[in-house]
Parts: C-alpha cells; structure tokens; sequence
C-alpha cells in the first residue's frame, strides 16, 4: 500500500507512521527527516534547507520531488511506503501521481489528521525527538525518559529548532496556504479518509488500523 499522512505540523503524523511500520511492515518516508538529517551532515542541500527550515517555510517542489523520486525507488519500498510530510503542495500530489501510475495508483491512501491549530501549538511546544532515531515524545502525553537518552537507540533527547511558538505559527500558515487544498484534491479522487487526530496515540492508532485493514487486505 501507498500511504499519505496529510495533517498540520504536530498531527501525530511521525508518531502514527512508526506504529503504522511496525505493524503493517511497509517504511516511513518523512522528509523532514531526510532534510534534517542533510543540515546535520551539512551536504549542499541541507545548507540550502537550513535556514528556510528555520523560518518555518517549505523548500522548493522541485528539490523535494527529486528526494522522494529517489527514495521510493529503494528497495525497501518494494511492498509500499508511507509518505509522512510529503506531498506538501498541489504540485508536489501531482509529480507524485505521476510516479505512482508506474507503481499502481489504486493502492493510494490519505489519512488526513484533523486537530485544531490550538491543540497543534500546545502539541508541537511540548514535543522532543530523538536526535539519532527521530523517535517522538511529548512532555505532557509520552515524556522521555528522565536521563534524556531514548529508550529506543540511546540517541539524544532534543528539541528541534523549528519546534518553538513563533516558527509553529509560520508553519501553520504554510499549511493552511499551501498544504490544506490537498484535503479536497484527495477527496475529489476519493482518496480520503478523516482521522480525529485529537486524542490519545493509542486511540488514534485504533482508527488507523480500522481503517487499513478494511482497506488493505494485503
Ligand atoms: P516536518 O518534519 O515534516 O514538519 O518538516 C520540517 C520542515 O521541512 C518543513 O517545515 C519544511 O521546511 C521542510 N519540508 C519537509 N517536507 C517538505 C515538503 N514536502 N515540501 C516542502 N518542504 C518540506
């Protein structure tokens, strides 16, 4: 299967695709991710990144198009992929239906997260990540362990630089501007389904896994 989490930054998104991968077997794509890992190694792509990360605004289809092209061609993307964070704009859902008419385009799922922008700024100023694995927690719902090493790699437990009130807000505009016409691009292809996103990681995975497997049957 093909996976789209669509959702504001702080959804749950990351925190769904780990469980999603351990149950369903298919890999996490979140680009992010690969972007923040580029700034750490300090390539020329993640020094182009960097400061647009920064200032809480997307990166260009063009580059981010090339990543994903890249990435689902590996093979561990064999049986399906979970697209976290990715497509971000209309441009970017149409290269990727492009790429997926290769791949089988019937296998396309969007699970849009929904959650007001309250609960997001609330969410996204409490969380931590792992700064080796990407592992999410969150001070309020899933702390991390108190010697601020993760339980899952010993990586260290930090808080990422875009993470704070004043970037948030940039980033939410972003979402509404650019990302939320998806929600209607997807639902016009018949492609969506609504998670209620603002409850418990638990809760939230129930209806994840509700609607795969009536979906997916393999
Ligand atoms: P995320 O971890 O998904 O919240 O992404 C962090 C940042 O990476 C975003 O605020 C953007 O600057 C950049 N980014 C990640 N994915 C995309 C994308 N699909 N399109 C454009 N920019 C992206």
């Amino acid at each position: 299967m093909y996976l789209i989490l669509l959702g504001p930054p702080g959804a749950g998104k990351g925190t769904q695709a780990q469980l999603i991968t351990q149950e369903f077997g298919i890999p996490q794509i979140s680009t992010g991710d690969i972007l923040r890992a580029e700034v750490r190694k300090g390539t020329e792509l993640g020094k182009k990144v960097k400061s647009i990360m920064e200032a809480g605004k997307l990166v260009s289809d063009d580059l981010i198009i090339k990543i994903i092209e890249k990435r689902i061609q590996e093979p561990d993307c064999r049986n399906g992929f979970i697209l976290d964070g990715f497509p971000r704009t209309i441009g970017q859902a149409e290269a990727l239906n492009e790429l997926l008419k290769k791949l089988g385009p019937d296998k396309l799922k969007v699970l849009e997260f929904e959650i007001p922008d309250e609960e997001i700024i609330k969410r996204i100023t409490n969380r931590r990540v792992c700064s080796k694995c990407g592992k999410v927690f969150n001070l309020l719902l899933n702390p991390p362990p108190p010697d601020g090493k993760c339980d899952e790699c010993g990586g260290e437990i930090i808080q990422r630089s875009d993470d704070t009130e004043d970037v948030v807000r940039k980033r939410l505009n972003e979402y509404h501007e650019k990302t939320e016409p998806l929600i209607e691009y997807y639902h016009k292809m018949g492609k969506l389904h609504v998670i209620h996103a603002n409850r418990t990681v638990q809760e939230v995975f129930a209806e994840v896994k509700d609607v795969l497997q009536h979906n997916f049957k393999n």
